[in-house]
């Protein structure tokens, strides 16, 4: 195993940067660096000293260095961080210096795959430092710093244990077929796959939660001109926790805004461009709204009941979104326009201007989410495609083993259709996780993590 080396305050403008070695020789190649080493090193005990270039013995930069031996550390091998200056030539220089003493500059994610390899965490765990490290609202960082402690992983792995017995057991009903009844009771085995499945159906469930508390909960507001469609977008905005990183993808035709409220992460979209055009760009334009209006969890209808209704009241009304569309009377703050029919069927009415039904709307959506619950970051959350992907596939083999067994198929097709379910539950924690997939997954992590 070689020894690498990297920037881990990449991008950071900090006073303080850190250089991070993983590997066997990371000690020796961080004492090249002192000018007058000690001889006797303490893992875990901070050193003071100049850091200097082992090739001309150009003075770098003094700091702190420490070592971590393996396996007590972050990747599991011997690690060494020096504490230098922060500033991006700065930190180079010493990385630089770091390889010329023999260390290999670290990939993308590779500090983050050697602990994976090295088992100080499974993959649930590392693609949660990944969100951790990109986390924007409050609720993405909770979740993400749950499953990093572990709650996915110890929620799968009881499952994939409970899983492995039972095919154990079905080995031994194979090994011992001349008996005249089997070892092991084909209907506790088959109740047990039940119980099995019930619990992976559970977590299945989580996954509306989950995805909304990573990634947001989609929002669009709809509505005719001038119903105070930018006047609520602005509202919103002004309930902010932290002010949050724009949304890549933000195009003149709608706007799209990242919002972090309290217990509601929201991504919200004003498709204020929204019309019937026949212009071929205006028509795209109108297009990518329309899509972003049919991919949103959620549809705010707003109507300005000051003014008449909208001609096209009843295109609005669409009963086709009523089941993801709360209607929303704006401007409460003026008096009903006197053409409105009374009553009116609005779900919520609100002012922009004085602030009043605001934090009812906010309210209601956290009801209908179910993201009140304080406890949300203590459980086991599903927040990621690629692990709802793997439970349904885990659903499905577990189902068609009960099945099989049941119908008194060999044990050898029943045991097959449980390996299935096996391989599939296995991906979430990376024993069974394909190359491809596990490449794919590091090379998403920035150098140094
Ligand atoms: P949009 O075209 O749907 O984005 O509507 P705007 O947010 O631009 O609002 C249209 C007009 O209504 C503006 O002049 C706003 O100042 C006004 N407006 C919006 N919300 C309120 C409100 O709650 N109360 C009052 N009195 N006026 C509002």
């Amino acid at each position: 195993m070689d020894t690498i080396a990297a920037i881990a305050t990449m991008g950071a403008r900090g006073g303080v940067g850190i250089i991070r070695l993983s590997g066997p020789d990371s000690l020796s190649i961080g004492q090249k660096l002192l000018q007058s080493p000690q001889s006797m090193w303490e893992p875990r005990r901070l050193y003071y000293g100049s850091f200097h270039s082992s090739i001309d013995q150009r003075y770098l930069d003094s700091g702190l260095i420490v070592w971590m031996k393996g396996p007590k550390s972050f990747t599991g091998e011997d690690v060494v961080e020096i504490h230098c200056h922060g500033g991006d030539l700065n930190q180079r220089r010493i990385l630089e210096a770091t390889l010329a003493a023999g260390a290999r500059i670290a990939e993308p994610g590779e500090f983050t795959r050697r602990a994976f390899l090295n088992d100080k965490m499974d993959l649930s765990q590392a693609e949660a430092l990944m969100d951790v490290l990109q986390a924007d609202t409050e609720s993405a960082l909770d979740a993400a710093h749950a499953q990093m402690r572990g709650t996915l992983h110890n929620e799968v792995e009881r499952v994939r244990k409970e899983m492995l017995q039972i095919i154990s057991h079905l080995e031994v009903n194979i090994d011992f077929l001349q008996e005249d009844v089997p070892l092991f009771d084909p209907e506790v085995l088959a109740s047990r796959m039940d119980d099995a499945q019930s619990e992976v159906e559970q977590l299945l469930k989580t996954f509306r939660q989950g995805k909304v508390l990573r990634e947001g909960l989609k929002i669009a507001l709809v509505g005719p001109p001038n119903a105070g469609k930018s006047s609520l977008f602005n509202a919103l905005l002004r309930e902010q926790r932290a002010i949050v990183t724009p949304v890549a993808g933000t195009t003149r035709d709608y706007l799209e805004e990242k919002l972090d409220l309290p217990q509601l992460p929201l991504v919200l979209v004003d498709t204020a461009g929204v019309r019937e055009t026949s212009d071929p760009i205006e028509r795209e334009g109108v297009f990518r709204s329309q899509q972003q209006i049919e991919e949103a969890d959620l549809l705010l209808l707003l109507l300005d009941g000051s003014s008449p209704p909208p001609v096209e009241l009843e295109e609005w009304m669409n009963p086709e979104r009523r089941d993801r569309q709360l209607i929303v009377r704006t401007k409460s703050d003026l008096a009903t326009h006197e053409t409105w029919v009374t009553p009116f069927p609005f779900d919520l009415e609100l002012s922009s201007e004085t602030g009043e039904g605001v934090s009812d709307l906010l309210q209601s959506i956290r009801d209908r989410f179910a993201l009140n619950e304080e406890s949300v970051t203590e459980k086991a959350l599903v927040t990621k495609t690629r692990h709802a992907g793997a439970l349904k596939r885990t659903h499905i083999a577990l189902s068609e083993a009960a099945t099989a067994l049941r119908s008194a198929m060999p044990f050898e097709i029943v045991a097959g259709e449980m390996q299935l379910a096996l391989e599939a539950i296995g991906e979430i924690v990376g024993v069974t996780t394909p190359d491809d997939i596990l490449n794919h997954i590091f090379s998403e992590f920035c150098i140094g993590k």
